[in-house]
């Protein structure tokens, strides 16, 4: 079963992005990747034909069914090629600033008043990317897992202006047409799962800042000793470590609880690039092959 969406737009085309425009595809959904530039265009194209043939290959996919998600699939840079979109969702950095302005833009650019314009934002409240349209009822977080493809969660944020009829067209969308399972989250820094899950994941990074246990120790703690399919440090790496410091951050600047405060290994690492498994190395090291 499907909802009345059929054109989806989706801004930024990163390890998010690509997954959320993946399913989106293989719904069967005409489904257009805006990104910042060529080369990241093509890189958004890239990672999803990867994951596709990954797909395929592990028997979850056909081929003629990968085949025609691809063909769903176009990417541009320009933001005005989503004019026709029934629903936007915006998964670029986790930048308030450069966040607001996608939102401001899209505002001017999308012209059905009755789409839906979401973000996949982790942390920024869904009323400031509201402000930023002037169809605040429009707009809100449709909170999406890494990898996209796997999870099975979305979590749906309404700030204080989101229609009901708004946060029924997307939880609809999301469950009837991706097949995901749905909870519903007020607008609040983390929404239900980082504002659990990021404590958690900062205690681990002050654990091996300390000194106090190797990375390689804390992750094996959790994985054997509580059955966590992955420990906090390798799930940080798969995250990303500037993600999860903004998130942290913006936990830090709703709550000013210090449990939410980013430790400083975690800001130098970002700092030095080394942001996990998306450039090779974090907490742990990986082929970026
Ligand atoms: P990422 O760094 O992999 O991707 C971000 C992409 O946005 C990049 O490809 C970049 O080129 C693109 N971009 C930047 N500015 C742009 C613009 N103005 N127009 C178009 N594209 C632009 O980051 P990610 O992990 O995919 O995270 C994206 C969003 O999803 C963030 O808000 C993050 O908090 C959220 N999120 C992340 C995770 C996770 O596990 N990584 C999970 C849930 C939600």
């Amino acid at each position: 079963m499907t909802t009345s969406i059929q054109r989806v737009g989706v801004v930024g085309g990163g390890q998010m992005g690509a997954g959320i425009a993946e399913v989106c595809a293989r719904a069967g959904l005409d489904t257009v990747v805006c990104e910042a530039d060529a080369p990241a265009a093509r890189r958004a194209r890239e990672r999803i034909a990867d994951s596709l043939q990954h797909a395929v290959q592990r028997g979850k996919l056909g081929r003629s069914e990968a085949e025609s998600a691809q063909w769903r699939l176009a990417f541009t840079t320009r933001l005005t090629d989503l004019a026709d979109r029934q629903l936007v969702v915006e998964a670029v950095v986790e930048d308030p600033v450069v966040k607001a302005e996608v939102f401001t833009a899209l505002d001017k650019i999308v012209e059905d008043s009755e789409a839906v314009l979401a973000t996949n934002t982790s942390s920024v409240p869904v009323m400031r990317l509201g402000r930023a349209t002037n169809r605040a009822d429009r707009v809100l977080g449709l909170h999406f897992f890494n990898p996209v493809p796997v999870m099975p969660l979305v979590e749906i944020v309404t700030s204080l202006h989101t229609s009901a009829q708004t946060a029924a067209t997307a939880e609809e969308f999301a469950r009837l047409t991706l097949g995901k399972t749905v909870i519903r989250s007020k607008d609040r820094a983390g929404f239900v799962v980082n504002a659990l899950l990021i404590p958690y994941v900062l205690a681990a990074v002050r654990m091996a800042e300390s000194g106090f246990a190797s990375a390689a120790d804390v992750d094996a703690g959790m994985e054997l000793g509580c059955a966590h399919p992955m420990g906090p440090l390798k799930l940080a790496d798969l995250i990303g470590l500037d993600t999860v410091a903004s998130i942290a951050e913006s936990l830090y600047e709703e709550f000013k609880e210090p449990l939410y405060a980013p430790p400083p290994l975690l800001h130098r690492m970002v700092e030095a690039g080394l942001l996990g498994r998306k450039t090779g190395r974090g907490f742990h090291t990986y082929d970026r092959g």
